[in-house]
């Protein structure tokens, strides 16, 4: 049975695709069957696992409107080696159209338990937002991984997301839980960084993970070639420590 997870923050450029599509690619690398969702009409993580946004014939905005199955719609990112259910800016109309249909918020969860068996991890990318999109990713999930950099306001932007997933956990998915906060362009030579990370863990515990993911400009190079930094440099500082997390993802759940 696939484990699903959300990487969510309600805030733009925190790190939430390249978390996705590197984990996805450390998984993939430690022998996990993945598949990749998302749900950001920007579709950056698409084009990040090397499927062209313009060229796909079905995405998830098609499985959200209930004109495709995900088994259709994902495609398999050869040089990736994880399955892509792709995003383009269609999907920012589905926001509108879903409000009209039943069950709106729950389309992707039911769509995806059709393909439970043929994955071990789906991760759902979603968009800078607390939207109808984000809401489909949040009631799919079993868990919420929070990219976060260790920044002065970081502690209190969290506070909208985990009212949310507490309200989604009360209302709509009583699997959901936030299973870890994931400090991303960490810079332990700056000293706010360091106080942040450790107010972070007095606060948060054992949900903030033991890796930390440092800068690295090759993580940032990655997606213009189409490819995670776990795969377009497999020895940079960066793609080691998301290969790190993947293996603490598949450590975590084992015993979740
Ligand atoms: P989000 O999806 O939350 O908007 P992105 O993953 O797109 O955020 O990251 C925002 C920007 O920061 C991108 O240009 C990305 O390449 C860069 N970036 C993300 N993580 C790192 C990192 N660890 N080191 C350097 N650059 C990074
Ligand atoms: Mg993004």
């Amino acid at each position: 049975m696939a484990k699903i997870f959300c990487i969510a923050n309600q805030k733009g450029g925190v790190g939430k695709t390249t978390t996705t599509v590197n984990l996805a690619a450390g998984l993939a690398e430690v022998g996990q069957r993945v598949l990749m969702v998302d749900l950001d009409p920007q579709g950056n993580a698409t084009m990040g696992s090397g499927v062209d946004k313009r060229q796909m014939a079905l995405s998830v905005y098609d499985v959200l409107l209930e004109s495709a199955s995900v088994a259709e719609a994902a495609v398999y990112s050869e040089k990736c080696g994880y399955h892509v259910l792709g995003a383009n800016r269609e999907l920012a109309g589905a926001e509108v159209e879903l409000v009209e249909v039943e069950r709106r918020e729950k389309r992707l969860k039911t769509s995806l338990a059709e393909v439970a068996d043929a994955y071990d991890f789906v991760l759902i990318d979603c968009p800078p937002s607390l939207s109808m999109l984000t809401l489909n990713g949040l009631c799919a999930a079993h868990g919420v991984i929070v990219p976060m950099q260790c920044e002065y306001f970081a502690l209190e932007g969290l506070t909208d997301l985990v009212n949310t997933i507490k309200q989604v956990h009360a209302n709509l998915n009583k699997d959901l839980a936030i299973i870890g906060l994931l400090r991303v362009m960490f810079d332990p030579r700056i000293t706010l960084q360091q106080q942040v990370s450790d107010q972070l863990k007095a606060h948060f515990g054992d949900k903030v993970f033991d890796t930390v993911i440092p800068r690295n400009v090759r993580l940032a190079e990655a997606p213009s070639y189409g490819l995670p930094g776990v795969v377009f440099d497999p020895s940079a500082r960066g793609s080691q420590a998301f290969v790190a997390f993947a293996q603490e993802m598949v450590d975590r759940i084992g015993k979740l």
